[in-house]
């Protein structure tokens, strides 16, 4: 699969977050882009393990969820990284949104202590914990 999977997976998860179910559909019309696409990436997600069928709607498994919050983790370290040195928000998110797919986690954890490990991303949102030792 393309790194651009990650999107679709990311958009997904939010969805599945603001408790709406996960359908072609909706994915479609969240990412703005036609109901066929969206739902050629659903069934990579399942026969990849990061999403299985339930009758007409998609569920993440932990896997896809785990996969998921990486990235959101990714944005949200970066962008707090930026923002915290003079980069507006908005340019901030632009920029996390480019390198949250393709940054190492390893430096993302080293970029998350350095700035005191902090539990928000300047848009108030909650930095997601993917830490694997539990
Ligand atoms: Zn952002």
């Amino acid at each position: 699969m393309a790194n651009s999977y990650l999107k679709y997976l990311v958009k997904a998860y939010e969805i599945e977050c603001n408790g709406k179910k996960i359908t072609p559909k909706s994915l479609a019309d969240e990412l703005n882009v036609s109901r066929p696409t969206a739902f050629e990436y659903l069934q990579k997600f399942v026969s990849s393990g990061l999403a299985k069928k339930i009758g007409k709607v998609y569920k993440l498994t932990e896997k896809g969820m785990k996969e998921a919050k990486r990235i959101i983790r990714n944005h949200r370290v970066i962008e707090t990284l930026l923002y915290r040195n003079g980069v507006e928000l908005e340019e901030a998110c632009q920029c996390a949104s480019k390198i949250q797919e393709i940054v190492d986690d390893d430096i993302v954890e080293k970029i998350f202590v350095s700035i005191g490990c902090p539990k928000f991303c300047p848009h108030g949102r909650v930095i997601p914990d993917v830490s694997t030792g539990h």
